[in-house]
């Protein structure tokens, strides 16, 4: 496989022992190792090219200390940037405000959307005690009614009655309802998916937030998506304005990248991530491994 960037930064500034500063010149060099390193880990190019901006910026002129090498001083410039750019603290889901919470889960169709709506909770209710509605706004597919209904009873977490026939609007406000006088602490919308973003995915999901006024909007992305990662999490952020991002797959991507190009793309966290199909494999999302997995 790959070198990690650390050896390959080690190689180029092998020769380089005792000077002052960083020059412009052994910046650049470094730069292009730092490109390849992001491009291999599937980080969108526009996120690459900011990224690389600004880590320059910091690197040139950078004070070359005795005790510590270049390549070793490059690897902790670009580290400590993709932390930053990746967001320092962890960040949970948020339930503050007036029960029932409403939760609104948006994303493509198999990027685990129905299955992080289970996994979510069942965290909720184990580890916070709370009572969890779930309901699928699935209208197209009444197979994936049925799959968070079995999910719901796998988890030992109620679903809303299906009621065939009712638009994704109306069973929102369902939701809703039974939600308040069922006396919920949270209640989980799981939105259609389509393979792809198209007008009438976003106007559906952005007619489901007016009614609903969600206090979070999730959106569920495969870590897998690779270069789509940054158009699909614009496109849902400006159209639904989304309060956090979980990531599914984390379990079969070795590479990181998408975390990177999200964050940076809407400035909305990494709430969690998805590291298996079992309804606990859910995790917080901790900045500094995936900083470690795309440095290599
Ligand atoms: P949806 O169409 O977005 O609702 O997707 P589903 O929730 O039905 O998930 C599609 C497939 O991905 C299922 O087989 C899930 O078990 C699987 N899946 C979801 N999340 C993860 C994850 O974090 N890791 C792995 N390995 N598989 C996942």
């Amino acid at each position: 496989m790959f070198d990690s960037l650390s050896d390959r930064l080690g190689k180029i500034f092998s020769g380089l022992t005792g000077r002052g500063a960083l020059s412009e010149a052994d910046v650049s060099a470094a730069l292009r190792e730092v490109r390849r390193a992001l491009i291999e880990a599937d980080v969108s190019l526009e996120v690459v090219k900011a990224f690389t901006e600004q880590v320059g910026a910091r690197a040139i002129g950078a004070e070359v200390t005795r005790s510590v090498k270049p390549g070793q001083q490059v690897v902790k410039i670009v580290h400590d940037e993709l932390v930053a750019v990746l967001g320092e603290e962890a960040n949970p889901i948020s339930l503050n405000a007036a029960a029932p919470v409403p939760i609104l889960m948006v994303g493509l169709q198999g990027s685990g959307k129905t299955t992080t709506t289970g996994k979510i909770a069942k965290r909720l209710k184990d580890k916070q005690g709370k009572k969890v509605l779930l309901a699928s706004l699935d209208t197209r597919r009444p197979a994936a009614m049925e799959q968070l209904q079995t999910l719901g009873a796998q988890i030992g977490v109620d679903t809303l009655e299906i009621i065939a026939g009712q638009s994704a609007v109306d069973i929102a406000k369902r939701a809703l309802n039974s939600a308040r006088t069922g006396g919920y602490d949270v209640v989980m919308l799981d939105t259609a998916g389509r393979t792809h973003i198209d007008e009438e995915l976003m106007e559906e999901t952005a007619q489901i937030k007016a009614v609903s006024n969600p206090h979070e909007i999730l959106l569920v992305a495969d870590s897998l998506t690779g270069q789509d990662a940054v158009n699909l999490a614009r496109s849902f952020d400006q159209r639904v304005d989304i309060t956090g991002i979980v990531l599914t797959r984390v379990d079969g991507d070795g590479r990181g990248g998408a975390a990177l190009s999200m964050r940076a793309a809407t400035g909305k966290p990494i709430k969690l991530i998805g590291v298996g199909e079992k309804m606990d494999a859910l995790e917080d999302f901790h900045p500094k491994r995936i900083a470690d997995r795309i440095l290599g």
